[in-house]
């Protein structure tokens, strides 16, 4: 299935924002990924040659069906290369080049669900080579889904298979080539991708 447009919500845990020296926000603060930065249905997480210091941000994604309502969820990445966000950040610079790189935003499958209300009280996880790196439920978002959905459909043009990233828990860190990356919700293994970089372009002498 070909995802189109990724909207994603910052600092939506405060226990996150607290660990960016952040601020909490007072409205939903979006940002995008290109859809075609996705990738569902792999089990590896190939990297740019280029990326440094890509940071692991487990979120539940919401997709919007043919009637711009959210009817299926997942887990997704929202992979983050954290030095150029810094130095965007840091510059006032837009910082997609951070965000939304080839590859930025691994996905599980779809699950269906008839209410948004089912997913209040659901609780992710994320291990990094069997260590638990981050843990949150849904009951601590900043912003509930149902009011995250209606913001960003009141605001932005927003088409059917567009995704929605809800944010991360606190315990962001970094994936290198090599580890096993792991993501449950209630309690049940969804997925695991190994690390994996491309290979730097050879010079022409
Ligand atoms: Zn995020």
């Amino acid at each position: 299935m070909l995802i189109r447009n990724i909207w994603c919500v910052g600092r939506n845990f405060a226990d996150h924002a607290k660990e960016m020296n952040a601020e909490i926000p007072t409205s939903p603060m979006i940002f995008l990924k290109a859809g075609s930065s996705a990738t569902v249905y792999s089990n590896e997480i190939m990297l740019p040659h280029w990326v440094e210091e890509v940071h692991h941000e487990v979120e539940i994604a919401l997709l919007l069906n043919d009637s711009l309502q959210p009817s299926a969820f997942a887990l997704a990445l929202d992979l983050t290369e954290r030095k150029l966000q810094v130095e965007a950040k840091k510059n006032g610079h837009p910082w997609t080049r951070a965000k939304s790189f080839d590859g930025a935003c691994p996905m599980t499958a779809w699950t269906n669900f008839a209410q948004l209300s089912q997913l209040k009280e659901m609780t992710l996880r994320l291990w990094v080579n069997d260590q638990l790196k981050q843990e949150g439920s849904t009951k601590d978002m900043i912003f509930k889904f149902d009011k995250l959905v209606e913001h960003i459909i009141e605001f932005f043009p927003v088409c059917a298979r567009d995704v929605i990233l809800t944010g991360t828990p606190a315990g962001v860190g970094p994936i290198r080539v090599g580890d096993v990356v792991k993501v449950s919700i209630e309690g049940e293994l969804t997925h695991v991708w190994r690390v994996k970089q491309e290979p730097a372009p050879k010079v022409q002498v």
